[in-house]
């Protein structure tokens, strides 16, 4: 028998997650079982505690080193159920097979207040789906998805979250040899459209329709019961990528990878590999050094979405009408809507920044010329949204000079038809237009301090920056600027 001491030390030193693996009940053909590869010496490098509390889970008492085993992969939690995930996507355009090749999925958490999140080791070693890849990741892209994907979150947009990363010990060969880490995603699901794609390749209807009905359960429940729930279904993934793009549209975000595998049903945003934001404003900003055509370059992303949506709904076509004819046209019609559905997010997103309350006629020519002139004077995205929300006289005069002149003119005369005029207007967009973007060159900085001098200083005060994003501090001033023409042409690297 341990002593009550003994006891109450193992207690506070354990892990309590609630588990309630829903996947798994899903057919076979969706996944494998798959235990993660232990790893040499697991060290925790960061860990959200405010996701963590905010998950229901224990932190009190539990150690780093115990976190770092479970994180890592080297213990397996109770009531996890380790799977690889199946699915397909089109890459770049081109259709492939692919799954988790180096990520498992622990098993869904559910939250004290019944909300289901899918627990993820990204980095966890390799899968039957891992083709000739290692299974690892390395410490510095793992620690870029933490920081961006938080940025997002404190921004509102709409995304997976991460609450740790691991390092390994171990080192992972890619160009070069660099350290290999595990990073720990939240997710609201990982069904992307992708997931449909591999059972209408496989042709298994019976299953393309439990995965239909599960997802409509488990992220559209107010659907469920319609008499046609898979347009509905349908439906509801095209608003709410509609929605989704609009915001990544409002910051600046270019997410430089949209394959349809890194498309989620659920609508966050996912998949954080080259993703980058925009400083100087330019619709054809690309970051990624693989996008050589500008597929996903930043003004691309709208169009892009709708393609994607359009695999959706072709890998869906079985289930909206047993007469192929009629499931075209069923799909054509819910596809229809996505222009539109865009059209209104993006207007309502960039009429809020330019502190519109309720959009009227005219109101999308005032939000495109001050693009125009935003594009025409080479200014900084971020920067030029935050100076209009300032009443600042130094940044008035900035703007009501020049070129400028004509459009403020109009700008402040339509703010004078609502409520407040223009200093209500000020105090709204000063919500809306953050001071605050993980900037390219600090976020190149942080990761570099981390990962050749093991200093996180520098990554902990990042995200202590960008956890409040529309929150002026003269103290963070560095942390506005755009970077200098060093960095002009910045190019990100796939997360592999
Ligand atoms: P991503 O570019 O992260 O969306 O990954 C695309 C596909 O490649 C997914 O199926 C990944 O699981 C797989 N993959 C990426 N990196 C690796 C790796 N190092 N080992 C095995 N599979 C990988
Ligand atoms: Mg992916």
């Amino acid at each position: 028998m341990p002593s009550e001491k003994n006891l109450k030390k193992s207690l506070s030193n354990s892990l309590i997650w609630n588990f309630d693996n829903s996947y798994l009940k899903l057919p076979q053909t969706l996944f494998v079982r798959q235990t993660p590869t232990p790893v040499a010496d697991p060290k925790l490098v960061i860990f959200n505690d405010a996701l963590a509390k905010g998950l229901g889970l224990n932190t009190e008492g539990v150690s780093a080193d115990r976190w770092a085993e479970t994180l890592g992969g080297n213990e397996i939690p109770s009531g996890a159920e380790p799977i690889a995930q199946a699915y397909c996507g089109h890459q770049f355009g081109g259709f492939a097979m692919l799954g988790d090749g180096r990520a498992l999925l622990l098993g869904e958490h559910v939250t004290p207040d019944g909300s289901r999140w899918d627990i993820q080791l990204k980095g966890s070693g390799q899968t039957p789906f891992s083709r000739r890849g290692d299974g690892r990741a390395a410490l510095g892209p793992m620690l870029r998805e933490y920081i961006i994907s938080e940025a997002m979150f404190a921004l509102g947009i709409p995304t997976t979250r991460s609450l740790a990363v691991v390092v390994t010990g171990e080192l992972v060969y890619r160009e070069t040899a660099q350290k290999g880490a595990v990073l720990t995603r939240i997710a609201a699901s990982h069904i992307r459209v992708g997931t449909f794609e591999y059972l209408r390749a496989r042709k298994d209807l019976s299953t393309l329709k439990a995965l239909a009905d599960y997802t409509l359960q488990r992220h559209f429940s107010e659907r469920v019961g319609e008499p046609a729930p898979y347009s509905a279904l349908l439906e509801a993934v095209v608003e709410r990528q509609a929605a989704l793009i609009a915001r990544w549209m409002a910051v600046g975000f270019v997410h430089g990878v949209m394959n349809t595998d890194n498309v989620s049903i659920a609508g966050e945003t996912i998949d954080y590999g080259p993703c980058a934001f925009m400083d100087t404003y330019d619709p054809d900003t690309v970051f990624s050094s693989i996008d050589r055509d500008g597929r996903y370059a930043f003004g691309h992303q709208p169009a892009i979405g709708g393609w994607n949506l359009a695999r959706l709904a072709e890998a869906l076509l079985p289930l909206l009408d047993e007469q192929e004819s009629r499931a075209i046209e069923i799909a054509q019609e819910v596809l229809g809507k996505y222009p539109q559905r865009f059209e209104h997010h993006w207007l309502s997103e960039m009429s809020a920044k330019l502190g519109i309350q309720a959009n009227q006629e005219g109101d999308r020519v005032l939000v495109q010329e001050w693009l125009d002139l935003l594009a025409t004077h080479k200014m900084d995205f971020t920067n030029a949204f935050r100076m209009l929300s300032s009443d600042l006289p130094q940044d008035q005069a900035a703007v009501s000079t020049g070129a400028f002149a004509d459009w403020h003119l109009r700008w402040t005369a339509r703010l004078g038809q609502q409520a407040g005029a223009v200093d209500a207007a000020r105090e709204m967009m000063r919500q809306k237009n953050p001071v605050f973007i993980p900037r390219n060159h600090r976020v190149e900085e942080a990761l570099r301090a981390a990962d050749e001098d093991g200093n996180y200083k520098p990554i902990e005060e990042l995200l202590r920056v960008l956890a409040s994003p529309f929150q002026d501090d003269p103290v963070w001033v560095a942390y506005k600027n755009p970077p200098g023409p060093e960095f002009r042409d910045y190019q990100t690297f796939c997360g592999t």
